[in-house]
């Protein structure tokens, strides 16, 4: 039988919610300085995610991943940013892009100014107790490894890491080969147990420290994915960025722009002249109003249509 050293990935990394939300607010909007700070943490933590996933993806590991896992136990929601499983074990990463000097103590770590950012044990051991109870609610007993990565190469600790739960990038490679000499397949059990976690991801949670705002007060337009300018000149059947160039065709800006749209204002009825108005009224009604009608399930209120998500069967 062939082996299989492969990593399977079964559920992608996608921005997640504060992201998108603060990185549309952050063109139409003025964000305050925590905001602002809050946006960039946001792209930091996001682009060392993503830098972790290329260590992941050279690993000739056998083993089943799910990135940005939203679980709910009891009342309470978590996040994990990478689960990997493998024939014996799951592996619970927590990714910190964290750059410049720090001190380690008490559990926690201090910028060289003293000022407490974290404490990343307790954040990971909270992880693993609701992670091992949603596991034993579906049947799973699996041992849970945590480990917390500091991806950024310009991270420096000025003392001791007293725990084997701290990896430097550097050290990623070491641990992913140590995991792809235990080259055993992936059991079917464990495949299940993956599946059943992704069904369990919470697709609709938002946090509860998201900025305020209406839909009156932010600034309309197609936003570039590429350059987030929203000056754009097009042709009949393409939008092409003023700044940078981009071009894309336009039934596509105004599929991402309903999506952007609900990411913003997920309780809004979605209505084609709300629409219309939040792509700029650039675009005609009946070319907005085609497009809901083939991706959205319409319903009449009134005198009134809007739209939403189409039931799955
Ligand atoms: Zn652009």
């Amino acid at each position: 039988m062939k082996e299989h050293t492969k990593i399977m990935i079964l559920k992608e990394r996608t921005k997640s919610v504060t992201y998108r939300v603060l990185e549309s607010l952050n063109y139409r909007m003025r964000l305050t300085a925590e905001e602002k700070t809050n946006y960039e943490n946001q792209v930091k933590g996001f682009a060392g995610e993503i830098q972790f996933d290329s260590y992941m993806a050279q690993a000739k590991i056998s083993g089943l991943v799910l990135n940005d896992l939203i679980l709910s136990h009891r009342d309470t929601s978590f996040q994990i940013d990478s689960l990997l499983i493998t024939n014996d074990s799951v592996y619970l990463y927590e990714v910190k892009n964290y750059a410049g000097s720090y001190f380690y103590k008490e559990e926690s770590l201090f910028t060289e100014s003293g000022y407490q950012i974290l404490n990343p044990l307790r954040q990971i051991d909270r992880s693993v107790t609701y992670l091992q109870n949603v596991m034993l609610r579906i049947g799973y007993t699996l041992p849970i490894h945590p480990v917390i990565i500091f991806i950024n190469p310009d991270f420096i600790l000025y003392s001791f890491l007293p725990n084997k739960l701290f990896l430097f990038s550097n050290q990623l490679p070491k641990h992913f080969n140590a995991l792809s000499n235990q080259k055993k397949l992936i059991k079917n059990e464990h495949l299940e147990l993956a599946n059943k976690l992704k069904k369990l991801h919470n697709e609709n949670y938002r946090p509860d420290n998201l900025p305020t705002y209406h839909f009156d007060q932010l600034k309309k337009g197609i936003i570039c994915p590429i350059c987030f300018s929203t000056s754009h000149i097009d042709t009949r059947q393409n939008y092409v960025c003023s700044i940078c160039g981009h071009k894309e065709i336009i039934t596509s800006v105004i599929e991402r722009s309903i999506i952007e749209f609900k990411d913003l204002f997920p309780d809004k009825p979605i209505m084609t002249n709300l629409i219309y108005q939040w792509c700029g009224e650039v675009y005609s009604k009946e070319r907005i109003r085609m497009i809901l009608k083939k991706n959205y399930q319409n319903h009449l209120s009134g005198q009134k249509t809007y739209y939403s998500d189409k039931q799955l069967s």
